[in-house]
């Protein structure tokens, strides 16, 4: 399956071709075509699925095939729970419209009502809007909401959690009733079905697998190690297990930058991607990535969204990110379309809070494996830590090993241990 299949108009696919993706995913093959026949869909689908590019290129494409009214007020309107995800729906539509003539505008708090209000004056084609600030505007008169074709709520059920329920009530009753209306969701649950009923006419529903789960695929193990030695075993498990396609993350830029110059000094073919290099600079990082002319990506959170190999069989926490849902999007990245897949983290003394956060979210203890020669200076042992979910009851012991002169395959953690 290509785009071309899916029946996107010349300036969309050149678009698609300069992001360098060759393949639909699942949400787009499915999305697509309904959105393009009008359709109004009820989707269920993470971040990473790639359900941005899925919605914002047939949005683009049907606004390019209806006639205007001739006043340039929104014609589509994209509602998100945050300004980072409306960010980040404003930058796709604008990579992914950079072939037409559309405007697009994103107003979410935080940031001058003023300087938004005048964007929106001179005329735009897409909004794209936290819900509260929108209101805001909708009630300064800074906006007509009148003449919306096409509404997305993405991660709707967010928005619900973030009680966004009432906003949203209010704005669409500023909306024409003929729309086209797409609604995105991680989960399909109770509420979500409800506000479902109300505002969709006879929804193609599609479900996809969520990709940032820690797959039963996804082998998971922690190596305990001094901060000052972990390049060195980073190297080392490389080299030892032979590894050629390794994702590594780390949590800054400069961090990134510098981890990526050592290992190259240690003799590995390395790239960085991160928020401070050029887009072209980051497509060309990931083609070499993905053609295995670089053997090791170091990426930051941020710029590792854009990374979708299907066949990745190895990602490596250099550092734990600060929020746990991060860790899962990390390791998500391995373990896909049914193949293996293993997620390393190397934990140093200051991480262990973090790595604490981290099995709380999963429910589940990551088996500790210290690697011979690579013995931490600390104790990682963190099961004296009360488990929120079971306040006063100590935890289970967490299985911990060490490894002889080999990094052999780690065996599960008892998962449930602090259920
Ligand atoms: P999303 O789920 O919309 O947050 O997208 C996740 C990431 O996948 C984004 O960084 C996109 O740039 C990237 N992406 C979207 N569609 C494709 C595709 N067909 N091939 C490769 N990468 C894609």
């Amino acid at each position: 399956m290509t785009f071309d299949q899916l029946g996107l108009t010349t300036g969309l696919l050149r678009a698609v071709a300069d992001q360098g993706y060759t393949v639909p995913t699942p949400i787009q093959q499915q999305a697509i075509p309904a959105i393009l026949q009008g359709q109004d869909i009820l989707a269920s689908a993470q971040t990473g699925t790639g359900k941005t590019a899925g919605f914002t290129l047939p949005l683009l494409q049907r606004l390019a095939e209806t006639k205007t009214s001739g006043k340039r007020v929104p014609r589509a309107l994209v509602l998100t729970p945050t300004r980072e995800l409306a960010a980040q729906v404003g930058e796709s539509v604008i990579t992914y419209g950079k072939h037409m003539p559309f405007k697009a505008a994103m107003v979410y708090g935080g940031v001058s009502f003023g300087g938004q209000a005048r964007q929106l004056r001179q005329g735009i084609d897409i909004l794209i809007a936290t819900p509260g600030r929108l209101l805001d505007h909708v009630s300064q008169g800074t906006i007509d909401l009148s003449a919306v074709e096409i509404l997305v709520l993405d991660e709707c059920d967010r928005m619900l959690d973030m009680g966004f329920i009432h906003d949203i009530r209010k704005i669409m009753g500023r909306l024409p009733d003929e729309r086209q209306t797409l609604m995105f969701s991680a989960t399909f649950s109770k509420p979500i079905q409800q506000l479902a009923h109300t505002l969709l006419k006879s929804p193609v529903q599609i479900e996809v697998a969520a990709r940032n789960t820690t797959a039963d695929r996804v082998e998971q193990v922690v190596h305990p190690v001094d901060r000052h030695r972990k390049r060195e075993l980073l190297s080392h498990i490389i080299g030892f297990h032979n590894w050629q396609q390794v994702l590594v993350f780390t949590r800054t830029k400069h961090g990134a930058n510098r981890l990526a110059e050592q290992l190259a000094k240690d003799g590995l073919k390395t790239a960085a991607i991160h928020g401070n290099k050029t887009q072209a600079a980051r497509a060309r990082a990931l083609k070499d990535f993905k053609q295995g002319r670089v053997r090791v990506l170091v990426a930051t959170d941020v710029a590792s969204r854009g990374i979708d190999i299907d066949q990745l069989p190895y990602v490596v926490n250099f550092e734990l990110p600060n929020v746990p849902e991060d860790y899962v999007h990390r390791i998500g990245r391995t373990g896909r379309a049914g193949n293996e897949g293993r997620a390393v983290s190397l934990i140093s003394d200051d991480e262990m809070p973090l790595l604490i956060g981290i099995e709380r979210m999963l429910k589940q203890s990551l088996t500790q494996d210290v690697v011979a020669g690579y013995e931490p200076s600390f104790s990682s042992d963190t099961s004296n830590v009360r488990s929120v979910g079971a306040p006063g009851k100590p935890r289970r012991q967490r299985p911990r090993r060490r490894s002889g002169g080999s990094i052999s395959a780690p065996r599960r953690a008892g998962a449930g241990a602090r259920g």
